[in-house]
């Protein structure tokens, strides 16, 4: 939920879904249409019909209780590296090493000093979580905190940051160029403007069957494309293929 959108708004829909779908086994029992109908507003549609084949695997393979290990973590619909080590770490401070953007531009700077392949971020990382459970959990907070707060992107604080006098690689070479977090696994690359993209035209065919099936012929107005009811056609048919949506006769429909 709090991929793309800020906690203020995300606190709401949280407790909202947290009330009907407390756990796995609730969520799996409801139709994946009333999942969908919760995620209103909060992006990436397709996340919610993961958490429901998610929740569904975890009822049908754990008894409706979610696994620890990292293999049955990954092996759950949309969980991949960085959640599975999330849920692991956070959920049951087991030891383990998260790795997002923020941590591998910290890896990349301050800990290797060039760029990294995915292998050797979560290498690299894996390697400096300290032994001992209670460490676990602050560690990784750490981590994620220093990438967001001090080692940014743009104009990382470096008179600020607890690495430089003594820890950080790139601030010790004095900053050659380029910056070594550039094009670092992990580390994000700017995204397309959403505004006329078929991300944006999918969010608001989503936003539509929410109400209730659509016709065909309202489609293209319900994408924001009246006049190009073929871009519709397509968009529609990837909601269909990522399991956002049914066809049914004319209509267009949540599953
Ligand atoms: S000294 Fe600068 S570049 Fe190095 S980890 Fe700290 S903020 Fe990042």
């Amino acid at each position: 939920m709090l991929q793309q959108t800020q906690v203020a708004r995300v606190v709401p829909r949280w407790d909202a879904f947290l009330a009907r779908f407390p756990d796995p086994k609730s969520c799996a029992a409801a139709p994946v249409s009333e999942v969908i109908g919760l995620w209103s507003g909060l992006g990436y549609n397709r996340r919610a019909v993961h958490l429901h084949q998610a929740a569904t695997a975890v009822v049908a393979r754990h008894d409706g209780r979610l696994p620890s290990t990292l293999a049955e973590l990954q092996a759950l619909p949309g969980l991949g590296p960085y959640t599975a080590r999330a849920v692991k770490v956070f959920a049951f401070e087991q030891r383990a090493a998260v790795v997002d953007a923020n941590v591998a531009r910290v890896l990349a700077r301050a800990v290797i000093g060039h760029k990294l392949s995915p292998a050797e971020a979560q290498g690299a990382a894996d390697a400096l979580v300290p032994d001992g459970p209670s460490w676990v959990w602050t560690w990784n907070q750490a981590m994620l905190d220093l990438g967001a707060q001090v080692c940014t992107s743009r104009r990382p604080a470096c008179a600020q940051c607890p690495l430089r006098a003594q820890h950080c690689s790139w601030a010790g070479a004095h900053f050659p160029q380029p910056d070594p977090a550039l094009g670092s696994a992990g580390v994000s690359v700017r995204q397309a403007p959403f505004a006329g993209s078929d991300r944006q035209g999918r969010g608001r065919l989503v936003e539509v069957l929410r109400d209730g099936p659509l016709a065909n012929d309202g489609w293209a107005d319900a994408a924001g494309w009246p006049t190009d009811p073929g871009r519709a056609a397509r968009v529609a048919a990837s909601l269909v293929a990522d399991g956002l949506a049914v066809r049914a006769g004319d209509q267009l429909k949540l599953p």
